[in-house]
């Protein structure tokens, strides 16, 4: 199976060629704090701890990071954005990301933050309003 054929686990309607594949190749890079999420998203979704480590904040990146392989990413739902557009230098996406554990479906609901540093928009952190414990028992 060819995944750059495929839709995009970002569910843009495009082919993941066509979308966040440009994204996580470096030959662009997301205008928006809403496309760095949905990229991020789609790297969870492809494995790509790279590209998650680099679109990491300098100040909060992890030194290294192991993705669950029991989790299967199935579907991105942006809730809502405040800035995080062209013009911005900091922007707040809160979405719900539903996933399968080990066959178990669930969602991890986040409000993240973003900061635009050399001109580059960069994952900070999960926002101080994050209803994680709220998805748990969905
Ligand atoms: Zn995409």
């Amino acid at each position: 199976m060819n995944r750059k054929d495929q839709r995009c686990p970002c569910l843009s309607g495009d082919i993941y060629l066509a979308c966040c594949a440009r994204f996580h190749s470096g030959a662009a890079l997301p205008s928006t704090a809403e496309w760095l999420m949905r990229s991020r998203y789609s790297a969870f979704a492809c494995g790509d701890t790279k590209y998650l480590l680099n679109s990491w904040h300098p100040f909060t990146r992890p030194k290294r990071l192991e993705l669950d392989e029991g989790i299967s990413w199935r579907r991105l739902d942006i809730v809502r954005t405040e800035r995080g557009g062209l013009l911005d230098k900091e922007g707040v996406v809160e979405f719900i990301a539903h996933y399968r554990e080990n066959g178990i479906a669930a969602q991890q609901h986040e409000v993240s933050r973003f900061l635009k540093t050399d001109h580059r928009w960069y994952y900070l952190d999960a926002g101080p309003d994050n209803s994680a414990e709220q998805s748990m028992a969905v």
